[in-house]
């Protein structure tokens, strides 16, 4: 039986850390602030804002929300979005995604500031986490992965990490994250023939895919690290994960819960790069 690894005391511990870091920058005169630009009111967009604004809120980070109309026009968006960008006293920026179809993600990826941008927009910031390049942001939940695995001491180095998914958002970057680790890593997606027998090789598998419960133990080695990024409904209506955890936690050494896992880490890593970024433009 395997040991249940919770988010919420790796979000408490990043906490702890970015309240002392903010108590020290405004000790400077500086007040560390995140702006959120959301257009409509999707509703798991509401949801992320109330967890992000609490968050903010408990380190001391100030925030402001901008609240854009779901029908705006995208040179209305991106006159919004440079003045977010040209105000001093701003230090990120979260743009919520996907966002409306009339609106060109890849002409406004290039808007958003690069040292703003503290959840992975930017092709620059995408650019530095394949580089390694520890002056970028990398999106909130691949970070929160590592984080997680840091927190409860998972050692990468040399170990078969096999990731399910390949997004821009989640596989792709947890991916470069764990090579940078010096973990072997094996990206799978909808296409990978034999996934459960792929993902019995690994060591620490991620799974990153949308899937309510796909992950069984047939897909899981003896005393692996199991975690799950996914966030889906079951056939009760309940929230669960892309992994079957009461099958799979009789195998993993380690697996994250949904909720209460992965999730529950994004919006202090959100504060962490916030703080980031303000020590960056400020530079201190
Ligand atoms: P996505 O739909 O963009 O990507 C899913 C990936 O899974 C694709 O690369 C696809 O190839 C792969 N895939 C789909 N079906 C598969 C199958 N049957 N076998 C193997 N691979 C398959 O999704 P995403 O944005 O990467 O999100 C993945 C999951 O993570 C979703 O459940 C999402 O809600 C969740 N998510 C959670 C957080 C969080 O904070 N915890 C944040 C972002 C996304």
């Amino acid at each position: 039986m395997g040991e249940i690894i919770k988010g919420k005391p790796v979000a408490d511990a990043i906490t702890e850390s970015v309240i002392r870091e903010v108590e020290e920058i405004k000790s400077r005169g500086i007040s560390p602030k995140l702006a959120i630009v959301r257009v409509g009111a999707d509703p798991s967009d509401l949801a992320y804002e109330r967890g992000a604004i609490k968050r903010m809120e408990k380190c001391g980070i100030d925030k402001e929300v901008i609240a854009l109309p779901v029908d705006i026009s995208q040179d209305e968006f991106i006159k919004e979005l440079k003045k977010v960008n040209d105000d001093e006293n701003v230090h990120g920026i979260l743009v919520f995604r996907p966002m409306p179809e009339h609106l060109d993600e890849d002409i406004i990826k290039y808007v958003i500031s690069p040292e703003k941008d503290v959840d992975c927009f930017s092709p620059v910031n995408v650019a530095k986490v394949t580089e390694g390049d520890e002056t970028g942001f990398p999106p909130a939940t691949p970070t929160a992965v590592m984080e997680i695995m840091k927190f409860y001491g998972v050692d990468l180095k040399g170990k078969h990490a096999v990731v399910i998914g390949r997004s821009l958002v989640v596989g792709k970057p947890v991916s470069m994250l764990l090579l940078k680790e010096h973990a072997t890593v094996t990206i799978c997606h909808s296409r990978t023939q034999d996934l459960p027998g792929m993902c019995r090789t690994a060591d620490v598998l991620v799974a990153a895919v949308g899937k309510a419960k796909l992950v069984d133990d047939t897909y899981v080695k003896e005393g692996a690290v199991v975690l799950d990024v996914g966030i889906n409904m079951d056939e009760d209506n309940n929230m669960c994960g892309d992994v079957d955890f009461d099958k799979c936690i009789e195998k993993a050494s380690m697996i994250t819960p949904v909720p209460a896992g992965v999730g529950s880490v994004t919006t202090s890593v959100l504060a962490k790069h916030v703080v980031k970024a303000c020590r960056i433009l400020n530079d201190i």
